[in-house]
């Protein structure tokens, strides 16, 4: 049975010690509610709160997750963190491909793919980030289907299916991250169903079956339960709404 899971992407916001606060609170609630083992709360911290947090958090209730991992193992690669470096510090699972990654850092799928690799070489899950930008949108339905297509056969569609079982896909439109902008249920809907239809054409029924797909992009609790209740949609990776405790736990409670 595919996980349903609620992630939190914090992107570079807290102090250590806020982000010790959180996690706790984040920890605290997700134990309390004794959530059964198809659920999973996961939180994506900045690289230095990572160590801090492992301390603090239930990790047998709390997936602790970076935002990101080097392409390369080790060496003279000034400023970056590998993945073997975050697996030693309880790190479970990253988040790669992510839209402000792909725009700023002008990550693209070879690069991407090397990360995917070095992280699944280190056992981490893939939270795996897909879709297209406001243009692309506008561009129309065969546009934007091609698009999302290809960021999953340039990257994820080439590791067999034993390594595509660490992989959750994250469909963000980039017209919504941070932009209060929000898919509607039905949009969601029809790009998660068209990602597992691709899944299944490339891994066969069973895998996609089995796939996490979420949903992110302004989720918040007003609109989240509508969204998450959609087929197709596993739950959600939540940008701004996971750094207040109280609306991640009601996002926490839509799923
Ligand atoms: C994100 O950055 O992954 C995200 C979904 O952000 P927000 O929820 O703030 O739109």
């Amino acid at each position: 049975m595919r996980k349903l899971i609620v992630a939190g992407n914090w992107k570079m916001n807290t102090s250590v010690a806020e982000g010790v606060e959180l996690a706790k609170k984040v920890s605290e609630y997700t134990v309390s509610k004794n959530l059964p083992a198809q659920k999973q709360v996961v939180i994506a911290p900045p690289f230095t709160h990572l160590a801090p947090i492992a301390q603090v958090i239930n990790a047998d209730k709390v997936i602790l997750a970076a935002q990101d991992c080097a392409a390369t193992t080790n060496g003279a690669y000034t400023g970056e963190v590998s993945a073997s470096m975050l697996k030693g510090l309880g790190v479970k699972a990253v988040i790669l491909g992510h839209s402000e990654r792909r725009q700023y850092f002008k990550e693209n799928s070879e690069i991407l793919l090397k990360k995917i690799k070095l992280a699944l070489a280190e056992g981490l899950d893939i939270i795996f980030c897909i879709g297209e930008t406001k243009e692309q949108r506008e561009a129309g339905a065969n546009l934007y289907n091609n698009v999302i297509k290809a960021q999953l056969v340039d990257t994820v569609f080439t590791l067999t299916p034993e390594e595509f079982k660490k992989v959750i896909i994250a469909y963000e439109p980039v017209w919504a991250i941070g932009t209060g902008l929000t898919a509607t249920p039905e949009q969601a809907q029809d790009i998660h169903a068209m990602i597992r239809k691709a899944i299944a054409d490339n891994f066969g029924q069973a895998v996609a079956d089995d796939t996490t797909i979420l949903y992110g992009g302004s989720c918040k609790p007003s609109n989240a339960a509508e969204i998450f209740a959609k087929k197709d949609v596993d739950g959600g990776l939540i940008g701004g709404a996971s750094l207040k405790a109280d609306d991640f736990a009601k996002l926490i409670d839509a799923r």
